[in-house]
């Protein structure tokens, strides 16, 4: 088959959230965008991961710190799930841990809403495509080669993004990265029938996501993780666990059979970290409520009300590599900092920092590295960004503290 080659301004690798948010922040800046995913869906981890929490855009002391498109993608993806958002921003009086503002949603709802995103906004959505190379000249990504039903290809773009999930595009850069190490053997969700009152994460009248344990005291990590084998046996022993949770269900009652069955299983490992880029600035772990002065962006975190992590520019661009950011799980976030970094919210509006940086780089003519933090915040502040701790409302009296749980 013929190969082929295409060009554009910025090209994103992988739509997971990440990358659906920054996509869209580059097209709706003026600039030809494709979006590369070598899945068959939008959303990354989030859809084919059955993992179906969109966690908190909120502190857990009742006020907003993430704003712009991860706030549109979370209120996009309700728009298909049979689910309500928390209608608070876990002030006081909530009824249970889970007022927080963050919603279930259904996988399947947030890819049809993502792609009509993403279509609206003039993004070229690559579908079963995968980044296998990178091409660099000079120090910088140039280039990346795919390949997909036609053949091999070359696309080209004046900036990059890596919204891989693993830093898959600087590491074939020969970039340096961090590994994971994803301890307690990760858990495996699932969607499943299941018609009992009460169930955790219901999608409807009988659907369930479901979790199991999947390894007890397994330490997971680029063996695994960055393993083609490693990846191979951690799913088979997921799909194991399965076939036996149900096989000893139905010994007791093969009735059961007719009530708890599963329906879905994730299409993609359940790693939660895998590689992030080593940047020019990093968060670590004890820089929760730290001022940064070169901050883009706010995360509250999921597992602790009151914990605030500023976002460093720098932490989005890797070091020693020019013409590409890092966004999502990718992004420069050490040991704790990791867990606070890798979900869905801090996704999205790593991925929307990202995309905008590259956009106004194009339009000012300048490395990602080297464009004016002023100007990169005034971009983001017209889409209501708060950068800093100390710029948040005041947290009013009697806030509720209010801590998130994730199996
Ligand atoms: C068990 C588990 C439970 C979790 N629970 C929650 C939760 O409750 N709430 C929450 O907010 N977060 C949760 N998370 C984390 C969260 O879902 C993800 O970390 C987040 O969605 C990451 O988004 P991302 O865009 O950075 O990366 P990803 O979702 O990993 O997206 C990367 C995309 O890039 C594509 N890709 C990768 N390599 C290539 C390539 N070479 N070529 C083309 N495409 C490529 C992938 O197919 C994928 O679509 C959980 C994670 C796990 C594992």
């Amino acid at each position: 088959m013929a190969d082929f080659k295409k060009k554009y301004d910025v090209v994103v690798a992988g739509a997971g959230v990440s990358g659906v948010a920054a996509a869209l922040a580059a097209a709706r800046m003026g600039q030809s965008v494709a979006l590369l995913e070598k899945q068959a869906v939008t959303g990354g981890l989030a859809t084919s991961g059955m993992i179906i929490i969109y966690l908190p855009l909120c502190d857990g002391m009742g006020r907003q710190v993430t704003f712009g498109i991860a706030e549109e993608l979370m209120r996009a993806s309700l728009r298909f799930s049979p689910c309500r958002l928390g209608k608070d921003w876990g002030g006081p009086g909530g009824p249970d841990a889970r007022t927080r503002f963050a919603a279930p949603f259904s996988p399947a709802g947030m890819i049809v809403a993502f792609e009509k995103l993403l279509a609206d906004a003039g993004v070229d959505l690559w579908y079963d495509t995968l980044v296998c190379k990178t091409v660099t000249s000079r120090g910088a990504v140039a280039a990346v080669e795919v390949e997909n039903v036609s053949g091999r290809g070359r696309i080209e773009g004046k900036r990059f993004i890596d919204a891989t999930g693993d830093s898959g595009v600087v590491r074939r850069a020969g970039g340096s990265v961090t590994t994971g190490h994803n301890t307690n053997g990760s858990t495996l969700w699932f969607m499943a029938g299941n018609p009992d009152p009460g169930r955790r994460y219901p999608l409807g009248a009988n659907v369930n996501i479901q979790t199991i344990p999947m390894y007890k005291d397994v330490d997971l990590d680029e063996k695994y993780t960055l393993s083609g084998k490693g990846v191979s046996e951690f799913i088979r022993h997921g799909h194991g666990v399965v076939f036996d949770h149900y096989s000893q269900l139905y010994a007791k009652d093969p009735e059961d059979r007719f009530r708890y069955y599963p329906l879905y299983l994730p299409c993609m490992p359940l790693f939660r970290k895998i590689a992030h880029v080593n940047g020019r600035a990093a968060v670590n772990a004890d820089q929760f409520n730290t001022r940064r002065e070169d901050s883009v962006g706010l995360v509250g975190d999921w597992r602790a009300a009151g914990k605030i992590w500023e976002t460093p520019y720098g932490s989005l661009l890797p070091e020693n590599l020019e013409g590409i950011l890092a966004a999502g799980r990718n992004i420069c976030s050490c040991g704790d900092a990791w867990e606070a970094f890798r979900v869905i919210p801090a996704a999205a509006m790593t991925g929307e920092v990202a995309g905008t940086a590259a956009a106004l780089s194009i339009a000012k003519n300048c490395r990602p590295s080297k464009l004016s933090l002023k100007q990169l915040r005034s971009a983001l502040a017209a889409k209501k960004f708060v950068f800093h701790i100390d710029d948040l409302p005041p947290v009013s009296a009697g806030a509720a503290s209010d801590v998130f749980t994730e199996e």
